[in-house]
Order: structure tokens, then C-alpha cells, then sequence
């Protein structure tokens, strides 16, 4: 899951850069309005975190500029305590939810997961699919009810396809989901990650989780449990 983090206080930022990297996003950072209009206006992400408070361009019109230009991913702003007001117009202006400095990560982290799972269409932080698990919360999974030790990438493109469960995505899409601005792009380390993730979860080739779809991508494939 690829992120956007616009705030112009460089401790804060770091801070959240480095915790949600640890959290397994793929992490991008904007110090002003304009920056982060731009990051958001060009990256592919799946969600955004935004100071109100910021140089140049203020927080709430990077939100209206970005769902003028129907972007659509979930935004999560971040509010002076006392100010109800912000609250209330950073919600008017397209955000979907806000946390209050001063604040706690893992506040921070579980609204951004929240946001995530809705945006993918699930009311639980535990994914279900047939015979696989995944809890977003403690990113671990489960097949058959045995743990499955999945390394951070292999974590992250499970994930990414599971909150999509159904959808087809396409190996640009995961690529750039999964890596930020620093790192260098491959499709074929996915499929490298994606073949190794399949013998983890499949070591029979039973269960086939993650169907390939030639010249399309990736999807996976075993039903959602509609009652998670
Ligand atoms: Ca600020």
C-alpha cells in the first residue's frame, strides 16, 4: 500500500515516514501544499495523510484540487485539537476522516488501515478468503489455520491483492504500489515475489489463491467471506 504523507513539520514527518514504512507501507513525503498537490495529483496511491496547517497551498485546498481532479483515494487529515471548525470543513472539503495532534501512531495507523479496509469493501481488519487469512492489524496470515511467515513484500503484495479481493491488478499497479519514490522499479521481481508467495501459501498447488491473467495482472481468486 502506497502512501502520502504532506506535513510541514520535519519531525512529525519523519517520524511518520519511518513508522509507517515499519508498518509495511511504501511511504511518500510532500513538506509543503504544493508538493504534496503534486505528489498527489501524479503518484498511484491508496491513501494520504494531510496536515491542514501547511506553507504555499493550505491543507484543505490540496484536498478540493485533488477530488476536483477525482482522485478518489481515502485522506486522512490531521487537525489542531480544539479546532472543531477544521474538522468540519477538512470533511466538506473530501477528506473521510481526521486524527488531532497532538496524537499517538498507532491512532494514526489504525484510521489509515480503517480507511484502507472500507476502501476495499471490508468492515473487518481480518480478511477472510476461503482457506486464507489475513489480519491487517498484526500482518500475519493463516492458511488452513497454519501460520504462513511471509517476508515484507511478500506481505504487501498479499495484502494489496486480498483488500481487492476479485479485482485484477496489474503488475504496474502492484510495482508501484509497493515501492516509493526511492527505490528502483521492476515488474519482474513481482513475479519473482508473487511465484514465491504462491509455494508459501500453496506448497501443494491446491488451493491456486493467486490466479495470473495473461497481459492483465494478478488476482486473487478464493472467495471473500461475506460475513467478515
Ligand atoms: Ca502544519
Amino acid at each position: 500500500m502506497r502512501v502520502l504523507v504532506v506535513e510541514d513539520e520535519a519531525a512529525l514527518r519523519d517520524s511518520l515516514k519511518e513508522r509507517l514504512g515499519e508498518a509495511g507501507f511504501s511511504v511518500d513525503v510532500a513538506r509543503d501544499g504544493n508538493e504534496g498537490l503534486f505528489a498527489g495529483l501524479e503518484y498511484p496511491l491508496d491513501v494520504a495523510i494531510v496536515d491542514l496547517g501547511l506553507p504555499n497551498l493550505p491543507g484543505l485546498e490540496v484536498i478540493r484540487r485533488l477530488r476536483a481532479a477525482r482522485k478518489t483515494y481515502p485522506i486522512l487529515i490531521l487537525t489542531a485539537r480544539d479546532n472543531w471548525q477544521d474538522k468540519v470543513e477538512g470533511l466538506q472539503a473530501g477528506a473521510d476522516d481526521y486524527v488531532a495532534k497532538p496524537f499517538h501512531f498507532e491512532e494514526v495507523l489504525a484510521r489509515v488501515q480503517a480507511l484502507l479496509r472500507r476502501a476495499g469493501g471490508w468492515a473487518s481488519p481480518q480478511l477472510n478468503c476461503g482457506a486464507v487469512v489475513l489480519d491487517t492489524r498484526a500482518q500475519t496470515v493463516e492458511v488452513s489455520g497454519a501460520p504462513v511467515e511471509l517476508t515484507t513484500f511478500e506481505y504487501r503484495i498479499l495484502e494489496h491483492l486480498m483488500l481487492r479481493a476479485g479485482d485484477v491488478i496489474s503488475k504496474t499497479e502492484l510495482t508501484e504500489r509497493l515501492y516509493d519514490q526511492d527505490f528502483e522499479r521492476d515488474s519482474n521481481v513481482i513475479e519473482v515475489l508473487v511465484g514465491r508467495l504462491r509455494r508459501k501459501l500453496d506448497p501443494q498447488d491446491e488451493l491456486r489463491p493467486i490466479e495470473t491473467l495473461r497481459g492483465r495482472g494478478y488476482r486473487f481468486a478464493l472467495p471473500r467471506d461475506t460475513a467478515s
